[in-house]
């Protein structure tokens, strides 16, 4: 899926698909003919020349793309009216389609225009959750357009997969499970905004951005689009930076989106539920590896005084401020959790009992040396327990989780603002 992307790929690729698509809209207009304005031969040419709007633009093809931009607009009319096929609309698709004829066998498209945005970006930052490259899905049943989606996201650093199958559209969803899709409006005799209606359905695709593919101009199109749950829309045959710039925004508000859902909002650091997941996969990797894991609990001493005495507000500001001396006490790889309450925990990477029994002493020392601020006393002190647990290889992630919170209990039993260890 990550090959280097060759914009010539893209014209191959434009000439095979046009070959093929060129044969059916004759056939298509033969019935049209025939059939006196068959609504469906209609409705074939317009896609035709929808996809061949869009896909000249890309491929550089400006005077093709134009072309088919006006016979495209004429079938539009032509259903709109309802009525048997004009014999103007029929010479303007029998006109149109000799014209495609001869731009394709007489003119090179300039290449040269598609290359420059295809280069890849020195320096700019990558959109990324922690350092990954985020993952884009382009739908879009016109091969050509698809492909060159995909280079131009590439080149800017994302990883891509696209699906030009609309049949397949939903299934390529959930299998490819991306950060971000790309969705054209027009997939053939599958409906775009059916596509996005069945993704906002799936309560487990809510935040992922979809942005549509319009035709330039529709502005009904565009509304559509946002009404069935789409996050925004680029014209087609799209400009490139601006398709980079409207990805890369709409990642940024998704990771934001995704750091809020794991984190609590009073300290900043993780919440119970992203504690509790990455405690387990912490787990499962130092079993697979063979690495020392330790798991430490962390409870406020007396922090109902606290409370009582300077008011939860105050609390409130003790606990956040207690969560950055833990956080700067750990390795970036470790993890600090609010588990509840005034609890903490948080779990030591490639540790065993004795490197954590250093950074929970730390920890300990750090609280109770720190001068907490809150509004109304110039300094607070408090002061905190800890129990420690070494993951054993048979350990479960309850387990491993009970035994810290016995050492914490005998902790605090034994006089408070103190570290113990479980012994296995
Ligand atoms: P111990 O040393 O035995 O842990 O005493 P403690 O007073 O800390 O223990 P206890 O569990 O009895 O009380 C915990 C207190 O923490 C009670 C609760 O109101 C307070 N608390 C829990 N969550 C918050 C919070 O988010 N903000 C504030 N301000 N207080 C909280
Ligand atoms: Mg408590
Ligand atoms: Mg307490």
């Amino acid at each position: 899926m990550s090959d280097p992307f060759d914009p010539r790929d893209l014209q191959v690729i434009f000439l095979r698909e046009m070959h093929e698509a060129r044969v059916r809209a004759r056939d298509a207009l033969g019935r049209a003919g025939r059939d006196a304005g068959d609504p469906a031969a209609v409705r074939e040419l317009r896609n035709f020349f929808h996809r061949l709007a869009g896909s000249a633009g890309t491929v550089g093809h400006g005077m093709l793309a134009r072309l088919a931009g006006a016979c495209e607009l004429a079938a539009d009319q032509e259903l709109e009216r309802k009525g048997p096929l004009s014999k103007i609309a029929i010479r303007i698709f029998a006109e149109g389609l000799g014209g495609v004829d001869d731009i394709l066998e007489t003119r090179t498209p300039a290449l040269g225009v598609l290359i420059p945005v295809l280069q890849p970006e020195t320096g700019g930052p990558r959109v990324s959750l922690e350092d990954v490259p985020s993952r884009v899905l382009v739908i879009d049943d016109d091969l050509v357009t698809a492909r060159a989606t995909e280079g131009v996201l590439r080149a800017a650093g994302f990883l891509t997969a696209s699906c030009s199958d609309p049949a397949d559209a939903y299934e390529a969803i959930l299998r490819e499970s991306p950060d971000l899709i790309i969705l054209d409006v027009l997939l053939g005799d599958i409906d775009g905004f059916d596509v996005c209606r069945r993704v906002r359905a799936n309560p487990a695709l809510q935040l992922v951005p979809i942005i549509f593919v319009t035709r330039r101009g529709d502005v009904e199109e565009r509304v559509r689009g946002l009404q069935v749950g789409g996050n925004d829309y680029v014209a087609k045959p799209f400009d490139a930076p601006e398709l980079v710039a409207r990805v890369r925004s709409h990642l940024s508000r998704l990771s934001a989106l995704r750091e809020m859902a794991i984190r609590d909002g009073l300290t900043r650091c993780y919440n119970h539920k992203y504690f509790k997941m990455r405690l387990e996969q912490e787990m499962v990797r130092a079993r697979r590896y063979g690495s020392a894991l330790s798991l430490g609990l962390l409870d406020v001493d007396h922090f109902k005084r606290v409370n009582d005495t300077h008011g939860h507000p105050s609390g409130d500001a003790v606990l956040a401020h207690l969560a950055s001396l833990l956080i700067a006490s750990v390795r970036s790889s470790d993890i600090v959790a609010r588990y509840g309450g005034e609890e903490f925990a948080f779990v030591l990477v490639e540790a065993g009992a004795q490197e954590a029994a250093i950074v929970a002493e730390r920890m300990r020392a750090r609280v109770e040396a720190h001068e907490f601020e809150v509004a109304g006393a110039t300094s607070l002190r408090a002061t905190a327990s800890i129990g420690l647990a070494e993951a054993q290889q048979q350990d479960s992630p309850a387990a491993l989780v009970q035994r810290a919170d016995a050492a914490l209990y005998q902790a605090k039993a034994q006089g408070r603002n103190r570290v113990r260890i479980s012994t296995p």
